[in-house]
């Protein structure tokens, strides 16, 4: 057996080694993805807001970006659609992993419940700092950048995927995933603004298809369909190519950085590295008696908003993330959103409660709900409680957020949705 230190280093320098093979023979490869399609209209669903629907924005701003990236012989582009049609998410970030794509970059546009929103401009969306460890399988399962050919696998025949050493070069390489989704993020928006646009910053969040992607990934959401002036702008041959060129000459910029070789036509900007901090960020935007789901008005807009219920009161907590610059960025956009007193509380990752239990509520009713009920039909072991004419059922145990949070995933993939994290204290 290796002593465990000396194998590490190995890793490293194999990692090191590798990558720069690759670099050098393989171009760098980017997979465009222009969000929704098909019978996917994407934002536009609810009301018709006398625009084109967001499937057929984001793929007119692909296909411009698309042609201006095959035109530069640094450049590789795969796309996952070229015409309107609905490619699976599994599909599309299938697409990222097996061709062992250096980019994934999903094209969207927004919309907020109103038919007329306030809410505008553009965001960046990273990967968020609570899926790592489902990250990490995917890592696992699709990368075999130790695998490149025979002979690495000669030199490398011990290779365990399950490995203690093989995960550690596998996190570092997930780390470095997210460095530069934030990194590119970065570029991205900072074009937009430069543009004129009115940018909401880079955030962390969890979808699927940032968390699902085992490579650097970004999904960009190029504006409001429902605001007004966004709508007109993303409408517009000039607004959609407009855009494009922005994400164009960040792409540009972020290659050059990674690849070490500034262009000469574009100054880089030495940005330092952000550390992570030790505490994930939410933003507390209201605490009141009042349920909201997912679009309500009431939520002004805001998407990723995480409600937990204590004490009968639900706080209302908005994103997440474990940057410090992206928890100023979502206080600033709930400020504007019109939260004036929203303020950042920090979370420890898998804090244990002293006492109580987090539980979820997964129905609220003013008459009792039947054995037959969707929910009691599917869920074992349901509690019920009654206050005053209201009964209130709750399912699951968990002794921290991430637990529970993991609870409603499994209820979502049932068919259970719309359900409320509750903190019991005992
Ligand atoms: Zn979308």
């Amino acid at each position: 057996m290796i002593k465990t230190n000396s194998l590490k280093k190995y890793f490293f320098l194999a990692l090191i080694f590798f990558s720069s093979i690759s670099n050098a023979q393989k171009k760098f490869t980017i997979v465009l993805d222009a969000g929704h399609g098909g019978s996917d209209i994407g934002a536009n669903r609810k009301y018709d807001f006398g625009y084109p629907m967001e499937k057929d924005i984001t793929l007119a701003i692909v296909l411009k970006l698309g042609a201006m990236l095959e035109a530069n012989k640094n450049f590789h582009v795969i796309y996952t659609r070229k015409t309107d049609f609905y490619p699976s998410l599994t599909d599309r970030t299938d697409l990222a992993n097996s061709s062992k794509a250096d980019l994934f970059m999903s094209i969207h546009v927004n919309s907020s419940p109103s038919r007329t929103a306030t809410a505008r401009g553009t965001e960046t969306f990273v990967q968020g700092p609570g899926q790592n460890r489902e990250n990490l399988e995917v890592a696992k399962r699709e990368n075999d950048v130790i695998y490149l050919n025979d002979k690495d696998k000669q030199t490398l025949a011990s290779y365990d995927p399950n490995s203690p050493e093989s995960l550690i070069s596998l996190k570092i390489q997930q780390s470095k995933y997210l460095e530069k989704s934030l990194l590119i993020g970065g570029y991205i928006e900072e074009n937009f603004d430069k543009g004129g646009r009115f940018s909401r910053g880079v955030k962390q969040t969890n979808l699927h298809i940032l968390r699902m992607s085992a490579t650097t990934s970004v999904l960009v959401e190029t504006g409001f369909v429902n605001n007004p002036e966004d709508a007109v702008y993303l409408s517009s041959e000039q607004g959609q190519k407009k855009t494009a060129d922005e994400i164009y000459d960040a792409i540009q910029k972020y290659y050059s950085k990674v690849n070490n070789s500034p262009s000469p036509t574009i100054v880089v900007k030495e940005k330092p590295v952000e550390t992570p901090l030790k505490n994930d960020f939410r933003i507390l935007l209201m605490s009141t008696n009042m349920k909201y789901t997912d679009g309500h008005p009431a939520l002004r807009g805001l998407k990723y908003i995480l409600p937990i219920k204590e004490n009968g009161f639900y706080k209302y907590y908005y994103s997440v993330t474990n940057f410090a610059s992206i928890r100023d960025n979502n206080l600033k956009t709930s400020k504007d959103a019109g939260f004036r007193n929203a303020y950042a509380v920090g979370f420890i990752p898998n804090q244990k409660l002293n006492s109580g239990y987090y539980t979820i509520e997964v129905a609220v009713s003013e008459s009792k709900l039947s054995n037959s009920s969707p929910i009691l039909s599917k869920l074992k072991d349901v509690e019920r409680e009654k206050e005053g004419r209201t009964f209130y059922y709750t399912w699951g145990k968990a002794s921290t957020l991430e637990e529970a949070v993991a609870l409603q995933d499994q209820l979502e993939k049932m068919g259970i949705t719309d359900t409320t994290l509750q903190k019991v204290n005992k």
